[in-house]
């Protein structure tokens, strides 16, 4: 006969009859009639799918179980390779019931079949092999269930927890953004000066960008060029652009351009970067300070999936920061060009004077240069005031502080000390060349001519006193002092002169 080797026949259960009967041939045949018939039942009436095959994977049996879960009625299933279950009809379900026909038993595979409506059906699976009674494999018997359910709640229970995985890493990053944001936010207040600002900037955004190429450009004060003071990743070194060539500052906001076939390209990125950009205007009350531009880094594609949107979530409070940032900063300078500016002639006042004068000295004691200090003073000011007004006077002043701006180095400094008088500093200069400098800057009063209202006046001179470092002093306050000194003597030699210092150090 042919035996089951799987738990629903064990051979405890198969041993009781006999042991029952006392040997007796009828009663046991009969037992075994009333057991075959109560098998037969299990099998008629089981929610399982009962199917039995060859080893060949052919099925032989069919039970109704298995034609309500299949939706195949058993006269089309039995004869059949259990592959009209896969759909394409691969080996890959078979192969396990070819393990089993080997002599494996599975428990509980879970595996996808094809229902006859075409539906897919998850089940779980046991199976075993049948043995004849020299214990060779003459079939394979097994049982399925449908799981499609659980099946679903484990994947719903899967997807929910890769959610809450994603979730986590999202305001994991979210956070590190904050703290960065901050960080760059506080770094930017304290810095004093463009330069510091580029580093904070570079620092950070490589960091709040990884993997991704940008740029930050800053409106220059003359409004009409944009210039790029901080660049990270692979972005090409831009020159100077126009407002106009950028969308987002065009329109005050957001450019962005995921597919670089179809959408518009800012004039300022020439041809677009693979995987598109964004350009986020940093704006403050209304007015647009500077530029974040920021490119798709790789293979990344702003188009793809998310990327970009969370991208552009962070791009845009970041251009915040800097544009709150570069607003304080550019305040903070007309500040401090405010304290040591003078208004009417735009050059230092006496107060700024003292730290550059210190600071050539210091340099020119380490180097063993020179410096020579000029005091200025307007001749007989107080009547052209007299003359011709208050006003007249002022735009003489104003024209004297543009001359004086004009005809030094860059590296001199040219200061109104007050009134109708003025410093310069000549680094690196001695006496005299200091004296010939002087002497040129008195000629060229001479000529000056200021237009007021349609009227011209001029006719003004100038009286210079020169003192040098080191021969006439060695600190500020000697030199200052012997510059005025020369320029007294000037005055009482005549006026429109230049007059040395007499001192010896
Ligand atoms: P000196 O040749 O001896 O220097 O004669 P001065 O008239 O220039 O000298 P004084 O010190 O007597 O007069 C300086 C005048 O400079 C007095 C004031 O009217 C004028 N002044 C000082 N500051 C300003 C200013 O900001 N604007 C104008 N318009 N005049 C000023
Ligand atoms: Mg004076
Ligand atoms: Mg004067």
């Amino acid at each position: 006969m042919v035996q089951v080797a799987g738990p629903e026949r064990s051979e405890g259960q198969e041993r009781e009859p006999e042991r029952l009967s006392g040997g007796g041939q009828d009663i046991s045949e009969s037992k075994r009639l009333e057991e075959l018939a109560a098998y037969a039942a299990i099998v008629q009436f089981s929610d399982g799918a009962i199917v039995s095959l060859t080893p060949e994977c052919v099925i032989t049996t069919w039970n109704p179980g298995a034609e309500k879960l299949f939706g195949f009625p058993a006269v089309e299933a039995v004869g059949q390779q259990v592959d009209i279950l896969l759909n394409p009809p691969a080996r890959r379900g078979s192969s396990v019931l070819e393990r089993v026909a080997r002599g494996d038993r599975i428990e509980q595979h879970q595996t996808e079949v094809i229902r006859k409506d075409g539906n897919p059906l998850s089940i779980s699976l046991n199976a075993s092999p049948i043995r004849n009674e020299q214990g060779t494999i003459v079939g394979i018997s097994s049982i399925a269930y449908d799981v499609t359910e659980v099946r679903r709640g484990q994947d719903a229970l899967r997807a929910a927890h890769d959610e809450l995985a994603r979730s986590v890493a999202e305001l994991e990053r979210r956070n590190i953004e904050v703290t960065l944001l901050n960080e760059m936010g506080d770094l930017l207040q304290s810095c004093s000066n463009l330069d510091e600002v580029s580093k904070v900037i570079r620092k950070y955004t490589r960091r709040l960008f990884p993997g991704q190429s940008g740029a930050v450009s800053v409106i220059a004060p003359s409004r009409n060029l944009l210039e790029m003071v901080a660049a990270w990743g692979e972005i090409p070194g831009d020159g100077p652009f126009g407002p106009q060539d950028c969308w987002a500052l065009r329109r005050g906001r957001v450019h962005r351009v995921d597919d670089e076939e179809e959408e518009l390209i800012c004039p300022h990125v020439g041809t677009a970067p693979p995987g598109g950009y964004i350009c986020v205007p940093m704006m403050a009350q209304g007015e647009a300070l500077g530029l974040l531009h920021l490119r798709a880094g790789g293979a990344e594609r702003w188009g793809d999936g998310t990327a970009g949107d969370s991208r552009q979530r962070l791009a845009v409070p970041v251009a915040e920061h800097l544009s709150l940032a570069l607003a304080n900063f550019s305040l903070r300078e007309s500040l401090r060009n405010q304290s040591i500016r003078d208004p009417l002639t735009e050059l230092f006042n006496r107060r700024y004077m003292d730290e550059p004068l210190q600071r050539e000295l210091a340099r020119a004691a380490r180097y063993h240069s020179s410096v020579a200090v000029l005091a200025i003073d307007v001749d007989n000011f107080k009547a052209f005031n007299d003359a011709y007004g208050h006003p007249v006077g002022d735009a003489l002043l104003t024209s004297l502080g543009a001359l004086l701006q004009n005809r030094i180095r860059s590296e001199d400094i040219a200061c109104r000390s007050g009134g109708e008088e003025f410093n310069v500093i000549l680094p690196d200069c001695q006496l005299d060349d200091a004296r010939r400098r002087a002497e040129e800057l008195r000629a060229a009063m001479k000529g000056l001519e200021v237009g007021v209202r349609g009227r011209s006046y001029g006719g003004i001179t100038i009286s210079i006193g020169v003192a040098v470092y080191p021969e006439n002093g060695v600190d500020s306050a000697t030199l200052l002092h012997e510059a005025d000194a020369a320029l007294y003597r000037a005055k009482a030699e005549g006026r429109d002169r230049v007059s040395t210092s007499a001192a010896v150090s």
